[in-house]
């Protein structure tokens, strides 16, 4: 089913975000993984590609799995770095042939290593050009990602709504947003989306703030403000790993809650491929 449907249709719910395992235990996390959260029903699952160097192989193997496991909804992420438009075509009908109904489009992140990568030399230089194709095929609803505090490269709000909006009218039926720590972030990126008339389902994606030093190195890279007083506490507690992740488990369940209190009730976790965390996180929530 369309995901642009079941988020009609089911008005509270969550989803869940995977990445593709590289290693036999790896593989074993991600199956653990699965078990454990289905039974939360959630609204669908998704499979990162290509982010943090994964192959894009593991990212079939990784979908196939999920198919295999589960009967849940299963979208995978596809992204523009490299992608010719004939590959592209070929993993779309290989997905179309396994029952697969949506996709998550992305224009990826530079290689690793390379600095000033040259996005206009690829056969697809944004997100909006892998919508457009991917619509074009006819058959996948599309997901694609959105900012609330503006993309990285981004030289301001407003051309990142503006950017934004290219992906809303080529044809993209829901977002996800990247991680945010502030709730206000994300209410302003929805007022700013409602004063462009852009009038889709935007998931916040809620990444569980469990080690501070390691999600504040990400949190830079991808423009997201950790709150000072939240990460002075845990920095305090550097030495007691155990309870520093309490106090950050405890801080994404305040999370949630406002989120729901302000009305939204279909949220997106990046569930890092760790299973006890979502689990106290969504028996505290709902
Ligand atoms: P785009 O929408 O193409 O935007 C990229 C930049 O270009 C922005 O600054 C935008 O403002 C600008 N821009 C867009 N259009 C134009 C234009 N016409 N002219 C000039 N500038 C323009 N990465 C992975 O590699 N694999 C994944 O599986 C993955 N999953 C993700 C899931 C979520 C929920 C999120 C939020 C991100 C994910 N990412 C993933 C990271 C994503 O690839 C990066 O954030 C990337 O830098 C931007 O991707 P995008 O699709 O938003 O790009």
């Amino acid at each position: 089913m369309k995901i642009k449907e079941i988020l009609k249709i089911r008005k509270q719910g969550i989803s869940f975000e995977f990445f593709p395992p590289k290693t036999e235990a790896g593989k074993k996390a991600l199956q653990n993984t699965i078990t454990a959260l289905k039974k939360y029903n959630p609204l669908y699952v998704s499979m990162t590609y290509g982010a943090g160097g994964a192959t894009q192989e593991k990212t079939k193997e990784a979908v196939d799995m999920l198919l295999a496991e589960t009967e849940l909804e299963v979208m995978p992420h596809l992204t523009c770095i490299g992608a010719q438009p004939e590959a592209i075509k070929s993993i779309l009908a290989d997905y179309k042939e396994k029952g697969i109904e949506n996709i998550m489009a992305l224009r990826g992140d530079p290689p690793i290593g390379v600095e000033k990568f040259d996005f206009s030399a690829q056969d697809f230089s944004y997100a909006v050009d892998l919508v457009k194709n991917i619509k074009q095929a006819g058959h996948f609803g599309v997901g694609v990602a959105v900012y609330p505090e503006g993309h990285i490269e981004s030289p301001s709000l407003e051309k990142d709504i503006e950017y934004t909006k290219y992906k809303i009218d080529a044809g993209a039926d829901f977002a996800v947003t990247q991680m945010f720590f502030d709730n206000t972030y994300y209410y302003e990126l929805l007022d700013r989306m409602k004063s462009r008339a852009i009038d889709i389902p935007v998931l916040p994606g809620i990444l569980p703030l469990l080690d501070v030093s390691k999600v504040r190195q990400f949190a830079d890279i991808c423009r997201a403000t950790i709150p000072s007083h939240i990460e002075e506490r845990m920095e305090a507690l550097r030495n007691n790993p155990e309870e520093m992740e309490k106090v950050g488990i405890d801080f994404t369940i305040k999370q949630c809650r406002d989120l729901i209190k302000n009305g939204i009730k279909q949220l997106h976790f990046f569930t890092l491929n760790k299973p006890a965390v979502i689990q106290t996180i969504v028996e505290a929530i709902f």
